[in-house]
């Protein structure tokens, strides 16, 4: 008989597969790939993916180990996903175990059984009589048998306490045969009429065009690019489309950056539908995500909303991909798996068949590249639904005046007039803190932080310097650590030191700080946004939390204190990064009648791509990049990787990365493969973080398929390198920080 040997994928970094036999008692007929089985790994236990039933293992029969249980009777992964999940690890050069337990919920990942929750229902037993002889002297029985019969569907275990049953009396009264248990999944939601719960507005003539071209392909793969600027009603257009998914019988997925989570976001879905939503992003806890994921599954649920990892929800019968706000950074995983959740809904999307739809008012330059040439389709929505007025800009050049904790004079009195006339002012600063460092006005000491190429930011409300890369918190000393005087100055604002000021330069109005100090807490957002809606004269304060997704139709003034940063950066996203960030923080204002007015404090005002973009709009800015791009060589016009290393000692990373890249030399000349530049090694642009030095190598190629050969040759040999084992290493396939 031939032998039976497990192949499966185990949560490690590991890129192969491991072969166990099988279990005790189980036969072979009840072993399907993407099945669950729990095995042992050296001295622990792991659960691991079955891949395939094979007859034969490289490693001697009797040196394999038995796997210990199996633990799923059906398949948990539908295939679909299951190819997903493959083409993600091949694709990002990522174990497939590994790939496999980013992409299942964490209660899965530990062995939970993949079903819907069962419970157990309790009932009066049919013809079940409360004059019945056996409870002429148990009224506590009598009582709770009068209580069940009033349910003719049975009563929840988990609804006993709140009926008042006690669970000593159903027992009793189950030993004589007057109740009945029931084990059921927890009674699947009823909908009742249509699926509108709201009637839809009717469509402006550009969302129709849009609404109509997605809708003429909705039973077929299709990338649409919803360019819409802000408040032209492009979620309008998504609601509607989803109607259409709905009454098609299908389900629609719709992912939203991290930082829509808003509740605002998530109920005006439901306020549209009469649709069972599952949610999936960092709020919902393991149990509540396992059951979304599962009703995802299993057909349960119409509308899934998450963010990034929420693209790894099976669906039974899928029918529409939406990604909200598709240039969003927060769709690229910055850890472990760095898939970006946008690229791999575009891959899913043609494995399955489905028309989807990404939506910006400042689209990717990616997408924009993949629009013209004409991957994507191009749907633009120009109007501001609702006929609300587009802002005007006004560059403030602010090189020879004196800034107040970051805020000029001309920049106070446009705060003090738009208050004056009863209207709402919003200051956007992308720094938390009070400064961004400690400055000893003697000997030029600064808050560096010791295990970090960084100064450490100053909290007064905290009383902390804070490194932002690493975490770490001191107290700030009271006199120079160096030179022992004590005129310690911060030095530069942040969001605390300019809400302090505008306290001080404005005591009349409220000063609301929205970051991610002040919001940590739950339900303060929501506090501080009730505020807001009321709709007084205030100023909000904050980071790019104020930029997205919430509407502030009192808002008629919005100044960006600072926007140097994207102007001179060696990262060459960090223009693209800026513009998308002003453009997006302009569109709070003046959604509604009254016209918003955007002030751009900057000492490079005269900056061209500044220039372009306050004067032409994002498209003439986004042209304008792109042309800079392809002259440059740089994404989208090519295709990057970058091997990231760090270790403990100064010099082994670049020692490791220097090893690496020889053998990529030699592997591109054996292959043939034409011109991959690699290069580096380089110190990374922060040169040591958390105490490791850190190093980079960057590889670029004008296409993508040699790029990707030399990876796979290349990933084995740097697995297998001695030099590997003192340094932390990793690949970014098209990473989107090169830090
Ligand atoms: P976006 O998603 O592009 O930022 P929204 O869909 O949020 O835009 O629409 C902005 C505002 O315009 C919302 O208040 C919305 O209710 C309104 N709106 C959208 N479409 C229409 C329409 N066709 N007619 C009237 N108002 C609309
Ligand atoms: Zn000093
Ligand atoms: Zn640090």
């Amino acid at each position: 008989m031939p032998d039976t040997i497990l192949r499966l994928a185990l949560p490690s970094p590991l890129r192969r597969l491991f072969d166990y036999r099988a279990p005790a008692g189980v036969p072979r007929s009840a072993l399907q790939p993407g099945m669950r089985l729990r095995v042992p790994f050296g001295r622990r236990e792991m659960i691991g993916v079955l891949i395939e039933v094979v007859e034969h293992s490289e490693v001697p029969l009797d040196k394999l180990k038995p796997a210990l249980e199996l633990l799923d009777r059906r398949t948990p992964l539908p295939p679909a996903l299951f190819k997903l999940c493959l083409w993600t690890a091949q694709y990002y050069q990522h174990s497939l175990g590994d790939t496999l337990s980013w992409a299942l919920p964490v209660l899965l990942r530990q062995g939970e059984p993949a079903e819907a929750r069962q419970e157990r229902f309790w009932h009066a037993a049919p013809g079940a009589d409360l004059n019945d002889p056996r409870l002429a002297r148990a009224p506590r029985q009598r009582e709770a048998l009068r209580t069940l019969a009033q349910h003719p569907h049975g009563v929840a275990h988990s609804l006993l306490s709140k009926l008042l049953l006690n669970k000593d009396s159903l027992d009793l009264l189950l030993e004589k045969g007057l109740v009945q248990v029931e084990v059921r999944r927890s009674a699947p939601l009823v909908r009742h009429g249509g699926w509108l719960a709201q009637p839809e507005l009717p469509l402006n003539a550009e969302q129709r065009a849009a609404f109509t071209a997605i809708q003429s392909g909705m039973y077929d793969f299709g990338a649409y690019l919803l360019y819409g600027v802000t408040g032209s009603g492009k979620t309008e257009v998504y609601l509607q489309l989803i109607h259409q998914c709905l009454e098609a019988g299908k389900q629609a997925l719709v992912l939203i950056p991290e930082i829509n989570l808003g509740p605002q976001t998530l109920e005006r879905f439901a306020r549209r539908f009469n649709a069972r939503i599952a949610l999936l992003h960092s709020g919902v806890n393991d149990r509540e995500r396992l059951d979304a994921w599962l009703a995802a599954r299993d057909g349960e649920a119409d509308i899934v909303i998450g963010t990034r990892s929420a693209l790894f929800t099976p669906l039974k019968n899928p029918g529409l991909i939406i990604i909200d706000e598709e240039h969003d950074a927060s769709y690229k995983q910055q850890e472990g798996l760095r898939y970006h959740a946008r690229d791999l809904a575009l891959v899913r999307a043609r494995q399955e068949n489905l028309p989807i739809v990404l939506g910006s008012a400042t689209p990717s330059l990616e997408s924009l590249h993949n629009a013209h040439a004409g991957r994507y389709a191009l749907l633009k929505l120009n109007q501001r639904a609702g006929g609300a007025q587009p802002p005007r800009f006004l560059r403030l050049d602010v090189k020879s005046l004196p800034l107040d904790s970051g805020i000029s004079g001309p920049l106070q009195q446009a705060i003090g007039q738009t208050l004056a006339a009863g209207q709402q002012v919003l200051v956007f600063l992308n720094r938390r803190g009070f400064a961004p460092t400690l400055l000893c006005h003697d000997c030029g000491w600064i808050s560096q932080c010791q295990r970090c190429d960084a100064r450490m930011t100053l909290h007064q409300r905290s009383g902390e310097l804070r490194c932002h890369h690493c975490g770490h918190a001191e107290r700030p000393p009271r006199q120079c650590p160096d030179c022992a005087k004590v005129d310690l100055r911060p030095v530069g604002a942040g969001t605390e030191r300019a809400e302090e000021r505008l306290n001080i330069l404005f005591p009349n109005f409220p000063v609301l700080r929205i970051d991610r100090d002040t919001t940590a807490r739950k339900g303060t957002m929501d506090k501080l946004f009730s505020t807001i809606t009321r709709g007084e004269p205030c100023i909000l304060v904050g980071t790019q939390m104020l930029a997205k997704g919430h509407h502030f139709p009192r808002v008629t003034l919005v100044a960006i204190l600072d926007a140097d940063g994207g102007l001179y950066s060696a990262d060459f996203r960090a223009s693209e990064r800026m513009a998308q960030l002003i453009v997006q923080v302009a569109g709070r204002a003046g959604r509604a009648e009254e016209p918003g007015k955007v002030i751009i404090q900057s000492h490079l005002a005269d900056h061209p791509l500044l220039v372009q973009l306050t004067e032409q709009g994002y498209p003439a800015f986004a042209e304008q990049a792109l042309s800079e791009r392809r002259g440059a060589g740089l994404p989208p016009f090519a295709h990057l990787a970058l091997l990231r290393a760090e270790a403990h000692k100064p010099g082994q990373a670049e020692g490791f990365l220097d090893e690496a890249c020889s053998y990529a030399e030699q592997l591109q000349q054996e292959l043939r493969l034409p011109a991959i530049e690699l290069l580096g090694p380089v110190p990374a642009p922060m040169e040591r973080r958390a105490g490791r030095h850190r190093a980079q190598l960057l590889l670029q190629s004008s296409s993508r398929v040699p790029l990707h050969k030399l990876l796979a040759a290349w990933l084995p040999i740097l697995e297998a390198m001695p030099g590997g084992r003192a340094v932390r290493w990793s690949l970014d396939i098209d990473p989107i920080d090169l830090f």
